[in-house]
């Protein structure tokens, strides 16, 4: 049995299933509320219940207080509807956004390739149409034998829907990443969702961009590069890499080819922690050191784009801000693992809004 959820202030319906969360029903229409652990415990996706009756499931006491129940807020990611609900959401107009639909997909496995000592590149061969979604978005892969989804971004373009591309990094003592690097096999079928997140590249506002990846983070730059040399974008597009050694170093290469054939690409890669038999004469330390070294430290007129481990992110932020880039203007996503404790905390102290 299903309810009707309707989202004000744009008044679209949605049928919700039995057990279903709003949120849930809401990707899977391709409408996006604000949301972040997908858990009930951070609060992103709090709304306000205008009429109707929901269970608000296993939200946090502390990410809806009892004041809040009590007041008519419920939290979308873990809220299922009792009868015909009508929610009051925050959605913001973002011109960008493509209305892709969360999906689920069976894939193959057509590609393994130890693109480092610890990053695994897997492709997969989507039946179908394949996953429609927007270069930097990221799935959700289910293992087998382990708990709950794992998020890997897409580092394939949009252009190749049915043949994905994920970079993945073994996280120490991770199950799922130690499953897919030492048990994944070709011809494997994989479970996943998608397309998910906000990570994407704002066209609208056509200005220089700076994509800042560490590590595996640079899967979303690497979608969002092709794509954008794919639609003929003509803006500056400037890649930083950061990663500890040489061995860390993967798809060298390709941005080296791509940055000859392509004036507005400039690829710098970056090693924190350059080894004496690297041979290394390339830029050396973090990558936010990377940036500081450009443009005068002044980054006000371009777009940035920021993806990897959280401290990264963090440390970027910092130094654009400080080099006069706001807010508006910094787009980020965040590899957390459970390892990060809050996975709540998304958004930067740094920024303002939270
Ligand atoms: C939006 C997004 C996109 C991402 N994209 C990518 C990508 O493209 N490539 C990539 O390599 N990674 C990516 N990541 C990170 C990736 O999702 C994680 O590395 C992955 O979930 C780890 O799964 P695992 O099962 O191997 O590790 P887990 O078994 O979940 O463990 C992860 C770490 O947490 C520790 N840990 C586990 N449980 C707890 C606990 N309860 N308390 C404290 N510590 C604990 C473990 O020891 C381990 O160090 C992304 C993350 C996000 C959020």
């Amino acid at each position: 049995m299903s309810h009707t959820l309707t989202i004000e202030p744009t008044g679209e319906s949605v049928a919700v299933e039995e057990g279903q969360t709003i949120l849930d029903a809401c990707l899977r229409q391709g409408i996006w509320l604000p949301h972040a652990c997908g858990h009930g415990l951070c609060g992103t996706c709090k709304v306000e219940v205008a009429d109707g009756e929901v269970d608000h499931g296993d939200a946090s006491g502390f990410a809806l207080m009892d004041f809040e129940r009590d007041g008519g807020k419920t939290l979308a990611c873990t809220a299922t509807l009792r009868s015909d609900v009508t929610i009051e959401a925050d959605i913001d107009d973002e011109p960008d956004a493509r209305r892709c639909p969360v999906r689920d997909f069976t894939g193959t496995v057509v590609g393994l390739e130890d693109l480092t000592h610890d990053v695994k590149g897997v492709t997969i061969e989507l039946p179908g149409d394949g996953i429609a979604f927007q270069a930097g978005q990221y799935v959700n892969l289910t293992v087998p034998g382990v708990e709950g989804a794992r998020a890997f971004s897409l580092a394939s373009p949009p252009s190749r829907p049915n043949r994905i591309e994920l970079h993945v990094r073994r996280v120490p003592g991770g199950r799922a990443t130690g499953w897919i690097h030492d048990t994944l096999a070709l011809g494997d079928r994989l479970r996943l969702s998608g397309p998910y997140g906000r990570f994407f590249v704002r066209r609208s506002a056509a200005v220089p961009s700076i994509l800042l990846a560490g590590g595996t983070g640079l899967s979303s730059p690497k979608s969002m590069i092709l794509d954008l040399l794919e639609q003929g974008w003509t803006q500056p597009m400037l890649l930083i890499h950061g990663v500890r050694a040489r061995r860390d170093l993967y798809d060298e290469a390709l941005f080296r080819d791509l940055a000859a054939r392509h004036p507005i690409l400039t690829y710098v890669p970056v090693l924190s922690d350059p080894q004496p038999d690297d041979g290394w004469e390339g830029e050396t330390g973090f990558v936010h050191e990377a940036l500081q070294r450009r443009f005068d430290g002044l980054y006000a007129g371009r777009k940035a784009y920021l993806c990897g481990p959280p401290p990264m992110v963090e440390a970027c932020i910092r130094t654009l801000m400080q080099g006069r880039l706001f807010e508006r203007d910094i787009h980020t996503e965040r590899f957390l693992t459970a390892g990060d404790g809050d996975a709540g905390k998304v958004r930067s102290p740094v920024f303002r809004r939270l």
